[in-house]
């Protein structure tokens, strides 16, 4: 059975990347009815909070992955595990894999050489029972991860040094702790970011020194910002949450991010997870770096939520809309609305003007609409909207007329009413939007504009 995990570690907001990861493995353990293990590790205890835990879990949860599906196992956390971590540490030292070493930081420094690069080995055979613990790594030959996705990727033996696996005080190092745990929880396939190759190599040699033999390595492309620079939390918008707040549908986010480095061919991009799950593959996994394309993103977006049935909109909007708006007054513009939103927060700057007792005002859109023959526009428009039929039909005809009257084509003439009715210049249909707000609104706004 496939055994995947997700280790992320708790010391920021969740990023995108660590959901692509998360949503990679989670495919992989579904389409194989295989399990998927959340590993929380928080090891590092100076840089983890609780409350990023429970981000990541919150995070998790949106996309889809928890322990309502029978494939997920967990979450375990890291910092459980340390009496075996110590005790594997205990097991390599007896089985002479690994030796202890007091040498102090001037030491190691004259102990570091140029050809073998790293740590010499001075202690290996000094028999000491006390100091770090390091690995005794062979000195000849190369370390090879085969990679799913990389392919055969070789470390040449005599560039890696003994590496650190306990400090002095006994505390077991990541590298250890990771492989004891992957070993413990049968993990089959480590699938992760590509960051984590070079613990791969060490990794390779940990786990037969473990007793286990070691699982399908896969290390996913690094994404990128526009600039093809690795999407970084200080320079790009990576918290998955901060999509979350701003109104992306997670099923948008989910389809999206599957496609950071994966893609089910044919040119195929918008397609459900029930669909995509079963297709991906690892092997079809691209290791150039993945452009993490924002724009592209929000058009998925803008697609998904045009596919909602108009009720489901209405439901997935709510958060959006100021809680003492009419609902019954929103239904009348709700599926305007959702052809014309790329994400749920845009859904207050197009819908307030019904809202509102004086629309949203801001100069640049009055400046950009109110010029030209603005004025007679909305002069004539305000006197036909006192009589027209209220059907948006009807008052698109009447101000065709008032614009005809002053040479000005329907698209010019919308401008200045538009800003008018609802302050700004985008927005829903125009005629639809009066129709909503009524006649006596609408006259009144009209007059507002011309004082
Ligand atoms: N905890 C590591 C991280 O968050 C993941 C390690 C792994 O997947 O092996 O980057």
């Amino acid at each position: 059975m496939i055994r995947v995990r997700f280790a992320p570690s708790p010391t920021g907001m969740f990023h995108v990347g660590g959901a692509r990861t998360a949503l990679f493995n989670w495919a992989l353990a579904q389409q194989a009815g295989g399990r998927f293990v959340l590993r929380v590790e928080d090891t590092d205890a100076t840089r983890n909070r609780p409350e990023w835990t429970e981000g990541i879990l919150s995070a998790l949860a949106w996309i889809g992955i928890s322990d309502e599906s029978p494939v997920f196992e967990g979450p375990f956390f890291q910092s459980a595990f340390e009496p075996q971590h110590r005790e594997a540490v205990a097991k390599l030292l007896a089985d002479g894999k690994a030796y202890y070493c007091d040498c102090t930081r001037d030491q190691l420094q004259e102990r570091t050489g140029s050809e073998h690069k790293g740590y010499d080995g001075f202690c290996r055979d000094r028999g000491l029972t006390e100091g770090a613990v390091r690995f005794r790594t062979p000195d000849e030959g190369v370390t090879v991860v085969d990679d799913l996705i990389r392919g055969r990727v070789e470390f040449p033996n005599d560039a890696q040094e003994d590496f650190v696996i306990a400090r002095s005080d006994g505390s077991p190092l990541y590298v250890l702790a990771n492989a004891v745990d992957d070993i413990t929880q049968g993990v089959t396939h480590v699938v992760r970011g590509e960051e984590h190759l070079g613990n791969a190599q060490r990794q390779e040699l940990l786990w037969p020194a473990l007793g286990a033999n070691p699982p399908v390595w896969a290390h996913l492309p690094v994404i990128v910002n526009e600039q093809r620079k690795k999407l970084s939390k200080r320079r790009d918008k990576v918290a998955l949450e901060s999509y979350r707040e701003e109104g992306y549908l997670a099923e948008a986010m989910v389809n999206y991010l599957m496609l950071l480095g994966w893609g089910p061919g044919e040119d195929r991009e918008i397609m459900p997870w029930s669909e995509m799950m079963p297709l991906f593959k690892l092997e079809n996994v691209n290791s150039a770096s993945a452009f993490f394309d924002e724009k592209k993103l929000r058009a998925f977006n803008g697609e998904y939520i045009r596919a909602l049935p108009p009720e489901e909109f209405v439901k997935r909007v709510e958060p959006w809309l100021d809680p003492d708006w009419d609902r019954a007054t929103f239904a009348k513009v709700a599926e305007l609305a959702q052809t014309r939103v790329a994400v749920l927060s845009e859904i207050s700057a197009n819908v307030d003007f019904l809202f509102l007792d004086e629309p949203f005002f801001d100069q640049a859109s009055w400046d950009k609409a109110m010029k030209g023959p603005a004025a007679e526009i909305l002069g004539g428009y305000l006197a036909r909207l006192e009589k027209a039929d209220m059907d948006p039909e009807s008052l698109k005809t009447a101000l065709e007329e008032v614009g005809a009257e002053h040479g000005l084509k329907l698209g010019k003439a919308q401008a200045p009413v538009r800003v008018a009715i609802t302050g700004r210049t985008v927005g829903l249909p125009l005629f639809e939007s009066i129709e909503a707000l009524g006649r006596e609104r609408s006259v009144a706004r009209l007059r507002a504009a011309l004082e």
